[in-house]
């Protein structure tokens, strides 16, 4: 059985749509503390009749419901405030566009050590009236004078942290949506403001927020008074339920909903970036800051595969989540016979998707990087034939473990691509954990999604002063092997895990979603997605399986045993896996669900509705009407 443990009771303001404040609610904040939340549940509530039917004292930041089916508009998030500041948008005449965006800017303010206006995202939408999809890509990029010496970067400390720092793109990304696929029906301010009143008000602390604070401190003490500034009470006096109340972002926003793209490329803010970079060892400059505004974010459509009849509509260069992505549903489009017959997390299943991993992430630091820069044989990568090829490497009852004497973590795409073959070094690079991913369906189905970050938690630690937001720390997810394929490169994207994705099928939208979790995040992805369609789970059923992560793309010896990472709720299983030759291990023990496994939020298209699903392993929620 479920426990339900009251964590939090707060009051807090709340802000509507038109400014008004008032002082709403006790908020419980109420988590789920046994594996009674991983099996099949019931939808939570349902909206629908033009309200939010869900009466007046609907506790929208109650986390012991994490779903909501809306039958007009949806919006799922990692922070009910966040939920909240999107669905307001809808309710008030925004398309998914103008919502996505107040929640990102709102998310940046909830997890301001997970995204922001220090970093960058990716946004993947389908339009359902002309079938078109868009990607746009607001990634950040090295700048123009980017450390190329990688025994820089060992030497990382409080007084160089900013040479990880890539340019900060979020900005001009976001604008530039809310310019061109906007509804137009509300004002810039009106979609921000919710985000400027929850950094001026408060918001409360979340247990993982909190959590991460803990973690992070003495990263974030890199900053000194600036940082203070941000937590007004000192960072070691912020626990859960606290408000946390964030002067300076509340202002930089206002900043942003009064100003251009190029003003803020090339004002006041820009300049206080730049200050930063260059006061911790970076190297950003105004001439950057420019190149940002003018060329971001870049446009085009999305990545599509298609896996036994759905199409696969995902993330493309510099992502690399969304090209493995399709890679390993090709290759589980192989098997022969009926994936659900194993069996939902029996060790078999595991086998068969660890399978499939392994061989995604070794073609991932072989091959995959910013198609801009490096020549990505994308054709063969995400082709069926090659998957075929690849997939012959599976054996039921057995760990694939490399076959034999010079068995490579990769194979070879270049028969099935056409061009000549490239000879880039393997370069595995950093696995990070932090990020944030939202997706919004309105009135008309219209599918937004996004996942934007700063990388690790709280990025760099450095804040510009007086800005109230963390720069990124992103050239991280570079490689730092000479000659690998993702090596840094000035105006260079490093390659990235996030991979905002929609599914159709039969033509039709049939779901959304994306992930947090750095070098988890396709692994994560991937084990939704099968749970929905080979599995039929709802959103929020699919979300809260437990998951495995099986990376091991290192050139080990062949026959090593592989690393397969379980949460604690699959621990019975470990003997299982062992037997099959894993070095099979349990991440954490003291959480049944950890984070670690990524955050998904997703929006399933189901008979009742669109069914919004949050992530119990962040502090996620649907909202809808
Ligand atoms: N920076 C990482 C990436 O772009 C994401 C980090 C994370 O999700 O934790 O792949």
């Amino acid at each position: 059985m479920a426990a339900l443990i009251p964590v939090v009771t707060v009051r807090l303001w709340h802000t509507d749509m038109l400014g008004r404040k008032t002082k709403i609610l006790s908020v419980l904040l109420a988590i789920f503390m046994s594996v009674g939340m991983l099996g099949a549940c019931a939808p939570g509530n349902t909206g629908g009749n033009g309200d939010d039917g869900t009466g007046d004292d609907f506790d929208y930041t109650d986390l012991s419901v994490r779903d909501f089916v809306g039958r007009k508009g949806i919006v799922t998030a990692a922070s009910p405030y966040a939920a909240k500041a999107g669905l307001d948008i809808l309710q008030a005449g925004g398309n998914a566009f103008d919502a996505a965006v107040a929640v990102s800017f709102a998310i940046s303010v909830a997890e301001v050590d997970a995204s922001g206006l220090g970093g960058g995202g990716l946004m993947i939408a389908y339009n359902v009236n002309t079938g078109q999809s868009l990607f746009y890509n607001f990634r950040e990029f090295a700048p123009a004078g980017v450390e190329t010496d990688y025994s820089e970067y060992e030497k990382i400390s409080a007084d160089n942290a900013c040479i990880e720092t890539a340019v900060p793109t979020q900005v001009a990304g976001l604008l530039t949506i809310l310019e061109e696929q906007g509804s137009g029906n509300l004002t810039k301010q009106q979609i921000m403001q919710p985000a400027i009143d929850m950094a001026a008000d408060g918001i409360v602390v979340t247990p993982e927020l909190s959590l991460n604070i803990k973690d992070s401190t003495a990263k974030i003490l890199y900053n000194g008074t600036d940082v203070w500034n941000v937590y007004s009470d000192g960072i070691e006096g912020l626990y859960e339920g606290d408000i946390l109340v964030q002067t300076d972002l509340a202002e930089t926003l206002e900043y942003v909903a009064t100003h251009t793209v190029e003003e803020f490329y090339t004002g006041e803010i820009a300049q206080k970036i730049v200050e930063a970079s260059q006061a911790h060892g970076g190297s950003i400059t105004m001439e950057d800051m420019k190149y940002a505004s003018e060329n971001y974010p870049k446009k085009s459509e999305a990545l599509t595969g298609t896996y036994n009849g759905y199409d696969i509509l995902t993330s493309a260069s510099p992502s690399t989540g969304g090209t493995m992505l399709i890679e390993m549903l090709n290759m589980l489009e192989c098997y022969d016979g009926d994936i659900s017959a194993l069996g939902h997390n029996s060790a078999e299943y595991i086998n068969l998707i660890a399978t499939v991993m392994q061989l995604a992430y070794g073609d991932k630091e072989k091959y995959m990087a910013d198609t801009s820069f490096v020549d990505v044989p994308l054709v063969g990568l995400t082709g069926k034939e090659y998957a075929a090829e690849r997939f012959e490497k599976y054996t039921a009852g057995k760990a694939y473990l490399g076959t034999g004497e010079g068995d490579l973590p990769y194979g070879n795409p270049y028969p099935y691509n056409g061009g000549a073959a490239q000879d880039y070094a393997y370069g595995p690079s950093g696995e990070h954990t932090s990020t944030t991913t939202f997706s919004v369906i309105d009135e008309a189905g219209n599918i937004v999604t996004i996942t934007q970050t700063i990388n690790n938690f709280f990025g760099c630690g450095i804040v510009p002063e007086g800005c109230g937001f963390f720069l990124n720390n992103e050239i991280r997810d570079f490689s730092y092997t000479e000659g690998s394929i993702n090596e840094v490169a000035p105006y260079k994207q490093p390659a990235s895990y996030m991979m905002p994705t929609v599914i159709l099928k039969d033509g039709k939208p049939y779901a959304t979603l994306g992930s947090p979790g750095g070098s988890r995040i396709p692994a994560a992805v991937l084990q939704v997605v099968l749970n929905m369609i080979e599995f039929d789970m709802d959103m929020q059923t699919a979300i809260n399986q437990p998951r495995v992560y099986c990376y091991t793309t290192t050139d080990e010896p062949p026959g090593t045993a592989k690393l397969i990472e379980i949460e604690n709720a699959l621990k019975e299983l470990l003997p299982e896996l062992i037997a099959l030759g894993y070095d099979a291990r349990v991440y954490s023990d003291n959480r049944e669900l950890d984070s670690y496994f990524g955050g998904v939020q997703g929006i399933r298209v189901e008979e009742e509705g669109y069914h919004g699903g949050a992530d119990p392993r962040r502090d996620g929620k649907a909202l809808g009407y």
